[in-house]
């Protein structure tokens, strides 16, 4: 009885001071495959992680690398149906590149006709539902490692009809699906368990890191963007994430809605080789020290280790 009042004071105080929010985007579209060609086992992978997005009302984005929808210069008819599946399960796609290349390494030709190259199909499949092609994800988070790339590109981009879509909450979750996948090849279930487990664990050290910092460098939640990959990990796990968000009080928004805060219009001002989030390369234009980076939970050992 005590705990249920509880329960109904702390829903009271999150619906006066205003839910938190988030909004999951997914890189890497239309799947990180490990090698794993059957087409059978990829739409099943697909299947698990749309369905679970839906059933859990998070309107995520995935961002595509149209270069996987290839074999040489024919079409892949079973990935296109991937990514035609996320986009009838109601969710959104962006433009992640046609082939994942980084803008810290190739000029801002190259980079920008791979972009172009990168929206063909996307572009097909969401304007059979009345949608445009409207928001880029940056491969690596690599903005451009000058002013002028920076600049350039998101002249560029404006140009094009694109919004970059930032990332708040980076972490390291290709490197958990690395060792997920091992764990499964070698049929071990209780270590693929154990990764998953450990892998929500992780997130919600993250979600809890970047929340703090969030509220040092603005004095409030801001709307978090997380970033996941299109991997079977996730598939196994966006369920388990969906319920920690829950827990901790967060609510499931588009990109659209996300990008309204005002957050997201913070100046940068500070140019470098890193691909890492808004959140801190806010606090380094805001002159932040070492200090402020402080206590960002790392991947455990074994993980690392598995992944080598
Ligand atoms: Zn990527």
């Amino acid at each position: 009885m005590k705990f249920k009042l509880f329960s109904l004071l702390l829903l009271a105080a999150i619906a006066v001071s205003g839910q938190k929010k988030v909004c999951f985007t997914v890189d890497d579209l239309p799947l990180v495959s490990y090698g794993i060609n059957d087409s059978a086992y990829q739409a099943a992978v697909i299947d698990k992680l749309t369905g679970d997005f839906t059933r859990n009302n998070i309107p995520a984005i995935g961002f595509v690398n149209e270069n996987k929808l290839f074999n040489d210069d024919r079409l892949i008819p079973a990935q296109i149906c991937l990514l035609q599946k996320w986009s009838d399960s109601g969710l959104e796609l962006g433009n992640h590149t046609f082939s994942h290349p980084d803008y810290n390494k190739v000029s801002f030709k190259d980079f920008t006709d791979d972009i172009i190259r990168g929206e063909t199909v996307t572009r097909q499949i969401l304007a059979e539902k009345g949608k445009t092609l409207k928001y880029f994800r940056h491969p690596f988070l690599h903005r451009g490692n000058t002013k002028i790339k920076v600049d350039s590109l998101n002249d560029f981009l404006t140009k094009r009809g694109y919004t970059a879509a930032p990332v708040t909450i980076d972490n390291e979750d290709y490197i958990f699906a690395v060792a997920y996948k091992r764990a499964l090849d070698k049929h071990d279930i209780q270590l693929s368990q154990r990764i998953g487990h450990d892998y929500v664990n992780y997130m919600e050290q993250k979600v809890k890191y970047f929340e703090r910092q969030s509220n040092t460098l603005f004095g409030r939640d801001i709307v978090q963007i997380q970033l996941i990959h299109a991997s079977k990990l996730n598939a196994d796990y966006v369920d388990s994430l969906a319920a920690m968000y829950v827990e901790n009080a967060y609510k499931f928004v588009s990109l659209d809605e996300a990008l309204e805060d005002e957050a997201f219009s913070t100046e940068i001002t500070v140019f470098g080789n890193w691909g890492i989030s808004w959140i801190d390369l806010w606090a380094l234009s805001k002159g932040k020290k070492k200090d402020f980076f402080t206590g960002d939970p790392e991947t455990p050992e074994y993980i690392k280790k598995l992944a080598e």
